[in-house]
């Protein structure tokens, strides 16, 4: 019986079936015939989640050999890639077609669409997740039918699967938003966190990425600021903290420590003060735990299961390694990013149920009636996301 299992290896599956399609037309045959069988089928990407979003007992469809950018219109700044591109094989032939991806998050091993169907983000005030720069999508359906939205074509389609977890359909291409190549430059720097959180305010006002690791055994913060630059690369490229060189070559981070992962996003105004309290557990109650905090600042959208549907957010993010304890932790971090009316990063822990989420979401029962009307039988449903059906 073939293996799946996630980054961390915190998830893991025996699915009846785990498939490597080649071509879209292997994935029409594999969903049509799962279909017909009753088969529950999930797209996986780089397994990158914390979450038990892909996981089945049933058919696990891994988009890794449906890779590579398939065209890029630098006048209409748009790429279309196949959806199994890993993030960091976007970056040079992108960069080579004169474009670069608008943001990245904090690595780039995703696949892409693996990224943007859970609101993957990077930092930066004025810079939406990742899912905001879905402009079309190709997907295959739950009848093996396949459909493309974009703005002229199944519009509400897109609005409400951009970010899909899946359960729209498989995605086999997406287009994406691009901007002309740029250079960033990069500051990173340590102090300690009562010296760096009056500045975190203008800080974020003031570059277009700016984002910290506060930590609590030395109740540090290891702070870093990016902006975009006139001046030469710099070859090698150099530590993080301190590259000037092409944004993918300077956005993602190596992050090898295997861990787990809760994030949340609240409001930005009094997101410090939920952090002052996520401090206040790690330094009085969780004394054990010695994985940094994150804080990054995420803009607002209009997509619909979005962490930033309708308002500015800062996304706080807790950590603990996989062979520690981190259920008790969690829940009394969800807690807290709770009471600030925090909404979970689909990707990461939580433990909500489907009230609480569609509580969170406000297009929540939209979202189920547009995913629904694509497919009643719950083809692209696995356990976990048809728990949270109302
Ligand atoms: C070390 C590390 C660093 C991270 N850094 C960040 C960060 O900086 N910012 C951030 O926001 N998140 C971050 N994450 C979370 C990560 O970006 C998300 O969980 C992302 O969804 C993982 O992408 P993936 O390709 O691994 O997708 P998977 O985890 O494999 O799948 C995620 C979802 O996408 C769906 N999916 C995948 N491919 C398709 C497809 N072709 N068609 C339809 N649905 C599809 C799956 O069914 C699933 O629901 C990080 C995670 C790790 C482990």
């Amino acid at each position: 019986m073939p293996k799946w299992s996630n980054w961390s290896q915190s998830e893991q599956s025996k699915p009846a079936q785990l498939r490597f399609p080649r071509h879209i037309d292997d994935i029409r045959a594999i969903v049509a015939e799962s279909a017909e069988r009753g088969l529950t089928v999930r797209a996986a990407g780089s397994g990158h989640s914390h979450y038990r979003l892909v996981p089945t007992d049933d058919v696990i469809v891994d988009l890794t050999g449906m890779a590579g950018v398939v065209a890029v219109d630098e006048s209409r700044l748009r790429a279309r890639v196949r959806a199994g591109t890993p993030i960091t094989a976007l970056g040079r032939p992108l960069h080579d077609a004169g474009v670069g991806l608008l943001n990245q998050g904090d690595i780039d091993r995703q696949a892409i669409v693996g990224a943007t169907s859970t609101g993957t983000h990077g930092t930066g005030t004025t810079l939406g997740n990742l899912s905001t720069g879905v402009t079309a999508m190709t997907m295959v359906m739950a009848d093996g039918s396949v459909v493309e939205c974009s703005d002229s074509q199944n519009q509400s389609l897109l609005e409400a699967a951009r970010l899909g977890m899946g359960a729209f359909g498989i995605v086999t291409e997406v287009e994406l938003t691009v901007r002309p190549a740029y250079r960033l430059a990069e500051t990173g720097w340590e102090a300690s966190y009562d010296a760096l959180r009056p500045s975190i305010d203008e800080l974020n006002e003031t570059h277009r990425h700016f984002e910290f690791f506060w930590a609590p055994r030395s109740d540090t913060a290891a702070a870093k600021h990016l902006d975009i630059t006139d001046e030469p690369a710099v070859y090698p490229v150099g530590e993080e903290g301190s590259r000037c060189n092409w944004s993918y070559e300077v956005l993602p981070n190596h992050r090898p420590h295997l861990h787990t992962e809760m994030e949340y996003a609240v409001a930005a105004e009094g997101s410090l003060e939920c952090l002052d309290e996520i401090r206040n557990l790690l330094l009085n109650r969780f004394t054990d735990v010695y994985w940094p905090v994150e804080y990054r600042r995420v803009a607002a959208d209009d997509v619909w299961l979005s962490q930033a549907y309708g308002q500015d957010v800062a996304t706080i993010s807790v950590h603990q390694g996989i062979d520690q304890p981190s259920e008790p932790f969690f829940r009394a971090c969800e807690e807290v990013f709770l009471a600030y009316g925090g909404r979970p990063h689909w990707g990461k822990v939580h433990y909500l149920d489907g009230a609480q989420l569609a509580e969170a979401h406000p297009r929540w029962d939209d979202w189920w009636a547009a995913r629904d009307a694509v497919d009643p039988t719950g083809v692209f449903l696995n356990d976990r996301m048809a728990g949270w059906r109302r």
